[in-house]
């Protein structure tokens, strides 16, 4: 059927000035920040920007009943071109959804649309002294709804924990355009039925379309301190940073960065304030740590944490410029990219990463790994951070950052093929593909390497919920980039 002839059947049920079949528009939703050369985006024949689930659910039966591809766009800061509309067909602009629905400050809960962003989420429970403890860099335009279906990372995750700690349920307009809610209502834990709500977790709109969550969210800290030091070695700072957690102190954060990411704070202090930082060669890895809680218990955790880092070989950054540049350049909206991190390369070369969960005891190897598969593939290196996703304990999501020049097609081509070496080799040393970009449609050509027979039924469950394969197809089970393995 003609594109015009079903933009006019959407629009008689959510209305015209919600649906666009124009260029102009459709632009603006072919691509997300992962690397691609212009020239090789995907445009979608028409864009809906629905306000309800049940607009949501209208769209998706007219795409069901056509067989038209569906692809959900949040706010396009996505890093695994999980927007790609590789198929054409409808994208469904969810921050049409933007309502908080219920702020529930007894049951420490918040119930929103899934198109609501981070930061609004946060400034709203910010009112009622509440805080969801989920704080990407991209939190201005990325929403509430990408993050589940992303399962992404958040700095604070060692004290809190990653979305499957958070999401309590859901709802879900499903690839027949059916309208599901799945979960346990505002309970914590619970041992009844399947908990289908966590399938959505890093779902990436395979499943569905997420139009509502809620969330368990928590006080807000009265204070917090923020501490920096360098160590001979990356497994010195993870055995300091052990040492934090096994004493019991309230760590809320805690990232470890590589020499390369280390020379570009330096760096960045020295074009800023023309001095040089005490930092001495034999630093190989610095650890940014934070604290929160009481004043009190901050003070002491501080005090105690400065002790402990220096018996574990460590030594404290001297210069509070450089860890207020760390601070500044995850949490507030005062980034200055280029000053503050990033070296002039960034300013013509886009960032991308491998998002790699490797056993604690194997990221040296790793690390030296990716020098190697970076090298060999003529990729310039940006460096390596360690994130710790899971509550109390060492739990790491390793970004192994790079720069890649995405007007150069075959660089974008070499840079995905380093993402597909890099993933093997995470899975050979007991690890995972993938701790927050999520599949998108880099990792399916392969990621059997890693799952396996699991695939298969990981295609069954997708059958369920979208039979018709139209829930953003060419994504988790596809790669554009790569071809599929036997
Ligand atoms: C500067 C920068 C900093 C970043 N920092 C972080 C960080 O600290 N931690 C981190 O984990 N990531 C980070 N990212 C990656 C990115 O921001 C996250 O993956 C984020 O979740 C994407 O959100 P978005 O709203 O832009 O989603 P989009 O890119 O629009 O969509 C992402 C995926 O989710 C799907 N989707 C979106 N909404 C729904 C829905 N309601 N239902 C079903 N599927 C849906 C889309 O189809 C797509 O597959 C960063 C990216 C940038 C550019």
């Amino acid at each position: 059927m003609e594109i015009q002839k079903i933009a006019e059947e959407i629009a008689n049920k959510i209305g015209e000035e919600k649906v666009s079949t124009e260029k102009f528009h459709r632009m603006t939703y072919s691509r997300d920040w992962s690397p691609r050369d212009a020239k090789e985006t995907i445009l979608p024949d028409l864009v809906v920007v629905p306000s309800t689930t049940e607009e949501v659910a209208e769209v998706v039966k007219i795409a069901h009943k056509h067989r038209i591809p569906v692809v959900p766009f949040a706010g396009g800061t996505g890093m695994g071109g999980g927007v790609s509309p590789v198929r054409g067909g409808i994208t469904i602009d969810t921050k049409g959804l933007n309502k908080i629905l219920e702020i529930d400050e007894k049951n420490l809960t918040v119930t929103t649309q899934t198109g609501v962003t981070v930061l609004n989420l946060n400034r709203e429970l910010e009112k009622h002294g509440l805080w969801w403890p989920h704080d990407p860099e991209s939190k201005p335009s990325s929403t509430v709804g990408a993050a589940v279906s992303c399962d992404n990372d958040s700095t604070f995750g060692i004290k809190y924990g990653k979305l499957v700690d958070h999401l309590l349920n859901a709802v879900i307009v499903t690839g027949t355009g059916e309208i599901v809610r799945l979960g346990h209502r505002k309970a914590l834990c619970t041992s009844t039925g399947y908990k289908l709500h966590w399938l959505l977790i890093g779902a990436e709109g395979t499943l569905g379309i997420v139009t509502e969550v809620t969330l368990k969210v928590f006080p807000k800290p009265e204070t917090r301190a923020v501490e920096a030091a360098v160590f001979k070695s990356i497994s010195e700072a993870i055995g300091a940073l052990q040492r934090l957690l096994t004493a019991g102190l309230s760590v809320e954060s805690a990232h470890i960065n590589c020499k390369k990411r280390l020379g570009f704070y330096t760096h960045a202090y020295r074009e800023k304030y023309g001095r040089e930082p005490e930092i001495p060669d034999w630093a190989e890895a610095l650890l940014f740590v934070s604290f929160n809680g009481d004043e009190e218990v901050v003070r002491f955790s501080h005090q105690y944490a400065l002790r402990i880092l220096q018996e574990s070989g460590g030594l404290k950054v001297k210069e509070q410029e450089i860890i207020d540049g760390w601070w500044t350049s995850k949490h507030t909206l005062k980034f200055e990219p280029y000053k503050q991190k990033w070296p002039d390369s960034q300013r013509t070369k886009k960032f991308g990463a491998a998002d790699l969960g490797i056993p604690i005891g194997r990221i040296e190897e790793a690390y030296q790994k990716f020098l190697q598969i970076a090298e060999k593939n003529q990729i310039e290196v940006l460096g390596m951070c360690v994130y710790n996703e899971r509550p109390n304990r060492v739990s790491p999501s390793i970004s192994f950052a790079v720069f890649v020049d995405d007007s150069n097609p075959d660089e974008v081509r070499r840079f995905y093929k380093y993402v597909e070496e890099m993933s093997k080799m995470a899975v050979d040393l007991g690890g995972t593909m993938s701790t927050y970009i999520g599949d998108g449609d880099r990792l399916g050509g392969f990621n059997r390497y890693e799952h396996g027979e699991a695939l298969n039924y990981m295609k069954k469950i997708k059958e369920v919920f979208d039979p018709e394969n139209i829930m953003n197809p060419g994504k988790k089970f596809e790669s554009r980039w790569i071809k599929p393995e036997k």
